[in-house]
């Protein structure tokens, strides 16, 4: 923020970024609110009094995810409706210190996860939906981490059962039908997230989510340890690195947020 703002000045702009920061994200094409979450996103990953500075941060975006995707009368998906829990989860590094911050203490969760890396890591895409590995974060064909699900699995909806049940349970080919708007506010949120970690400084990439939570559960202090710029991740692979138009979304949101830190 400017430090040549006035003191009045700077607290009516803190009042009005307190407004934006509680409200919903709007999808229009004003860039300040959006920079206003990046800021915030920002300000939450450096904070290090914090015991766990990635779990604030996803805990903000994953809620603006909420606040802002409207309740959708045609939505499908019910509580213990567990089909689409085969797929592969991709995840940035906050979001899986996020997950693994809900089963720290729940040795069962953490075993689940890496034997179920023990038995997908090697398989494709398709492979894996064949396979049938369920989540190991389910339970009862429940997410035992429901809030804290990562990006994609909060953006994962579908308008049409019949479609999930072709895709995920008899292999055919089938599209899944989703509200446009929930494809649009993830990928916002996912903007805003990545322009906040390469302006902290911090990498934006993503992993598979078992991948990523077994590096995190094997090791002591594995947070403290990444936001100090260690690379421990980097034994790895990267999934798909954004397409053009998103990572210049990217670059573009982290440029003009900042210029206001
Ligand atoms: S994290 Fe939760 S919602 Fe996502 S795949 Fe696993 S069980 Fe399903």
């Amino acid at each position: 923020m400017s430090n040549t703002l006035s003191r009045q000045d700077r607290r009516l702009l803190q009042k009005q970024e307190a407004k934006i920061l509680a409200s919903s994200l709007p999808m229009g094409t004003d860039p300040r609110p959006m920079a206003t979450h990046v800021r915030h996103v920002f300000t939450l990953l450096k904070n290090y009094k914090s015991a766990s500075p990635c779990s604030e941060a996803i805990a903000h975006v994953t809620s603006l995810f909420d606040r802002t995707a409207p309740p959708h009368k045609d939505i499908a998906c019910r509580k213990g409706c567990s089909h689409c829990c085969t797929q592969m989860v991709v995840l940035t590094v906050p979001e899986a210190f996020y997950v693994a911050a809900q089963i720290k203490n729940n040795p069962k969760a953490k075993d689940a996860i890496i034997e179920a890396h023990r038995r997908t890591h090697d398989l494709d895409l398709m492979s894996r939906l064949e396979a049938k590995v369920f989540c190991a974060l389910l339970e009862d064909k429940i997410c035992s981490i429901y809030k804290a699900r990562p990006l994609a699995c909060h953006a994962f909806v579908s308008t049409n059962l019949e479609a999930c049940l072709a895709a995920f349970t008899r292999n055919e080919t089938a599209s899944i039908p989703m509200p446009e708007q929930y494809v649009s506010i993830v990928h916002a949120c996912r903007i805003l997230l990545m322009a906040a970690l390469r302006i902290a400084g911090l990498s934006s990439a993503v992993y598979e989510m078992n991948a990523a939570l077994t590096v995190i559960l094997s090791q002591e202090n594995a947070e403290a340890r990444w936001l100090a710029g260690e690379k421990i991740f980097a034994g790895l692979p990267v999934q798909s690195p954004p397409p053009p138009q998103f990572e210049q979304a990217i670059r573009q949101m982290a440029a003009f947020t900042a210029q206001s830190l």
